[in-house]
């Protein structure tokens, strides 16, 4: 099996089904003078096993399941996580607390995460700080620039002098953002998504669905109605309290990240997590007031 390839200079991108939508994602490869990396290993990353045994180090832009795929093949080659990602690198309670759903449904999802997403912990995996370089040689460079949110490591990698960005999982889908898990943050993601916006590149490269973006214009557009989905779900939420003063479990029966007919363990999880971080961002913005456990219009 093989994947399509688009290549820009030293980066080598091989396109994960559906242009890596999940559970897939997009595989991208570094190729300086003196070695190669690899950012994320997804599902992709199986079907091009030759391609990944000849990189010298892994690169994970943030951790999650389909980003960590394909370590299990090259348990020789080192791996560097952000900082705040590590543990989930290094162990299955990492990984298991990086969610940080209820145990139910921690051990509904886990060993998912190990029958289909192959996941094996690295305990020898290092982590690396905001505004770490790598030098590959033959001038290229790779920078981290910290955008967390979608976890709290979330890191965009860019790829110099070409101004290539691996921007992950601000991935410009239709979704919208996702920050459903204990390691998000909403906030945070949302100063991200403003933030990416001035990263010197000419071109992105998301992990899911949107692949390759060369157009600035179209990576701004496609910005806009990613950061939109947000405000989009605060509107939600306010109409859905409307002249009510409804508790927090009164406003959690209905959802607002998920379709109503998408079916999976972790829904009802991320659903709240997410309507909590809103709840408290519209009390912040003083769009809402908290009394006695209610939340009222202002
Ligand atoms: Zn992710």
């Amino acid at each position: 099996m093989t994947a399509e390839v688009i290549n820009l200079g030293p980066v080598s991108v091989y396109l994960g089904a559906k242009s890596g939508k999940y559970p897939d994602g997009n595989q991208v490869i570094v190729r300086g003078k003196e070695m190669s990396v690899a950012f994320d290993t997804p599902l992709v990353s199986l079907s091009i096993a030759q391609v990944l045994r000849h990189v010298d180090q892994v690169v994970l832009g943030h951790a999650h399941e389909d980003h960590l795929v394909g370590l299990h093949l090259i348990p020789e080659v080192p791996v560097q996580a952000p900082l705040a990602d590590l543990k989930a690198v290094q162990s299955e309670a990492g990984l298991a607390a990086h969610y940080g759903y209820r145990p139910q449904t921690l051990a509904k999802v886990m060993p998912r995460m190990i029958k289909d997403f192959h996941y094996l912990p690295r305990p020898d995996a290092t982590g690396y700080a905001d505004g770490a370089t790598w030098d590959l040689g033959g001038g290229v460079k790779i920078r981290a620039i910290h955008m967390p949110g979608h976890t709290s490591g979330h890191t965009v990698l860019l790829v110099e002098p070409e101004g290539i960005a691996f921007i992950g999982d601000i991935d410009l889908s239709g979704f919208g953002p996702y920050y459903g898990d204990a390691t998000s943050n909403l906030a945070q993601f949302r100063k991200s998504m403003l933030a990416v916006e001035h990263i010197p590149a000419k071109v992105w490269i998301t992990s899911h669905h949107k692949a390759v973006i060369r157009d600035r214009d179209q990576f701004l557009s496609l910005l806009r109605a990613f950061r939109q989905k947000v405000d989009d779900r605060d509107t939600a939420i306010l109409d859905s309290i409307g002249s009510l003063a409804p508790s927090f479990e009164e406003i959690a029966r209905r959802r607002f990240v998920y379709p109503e007919d998408y079916e999976s363990d972790f829904v009802p999880d991320v659903e709240r997590h997410c309507l909590q971080q809103h709840l408290s961002g519209l009390v912040q913005m003083g769009r809402l007031a908290l009394r006695e456990g209610r939340y009222q219009r202002t």
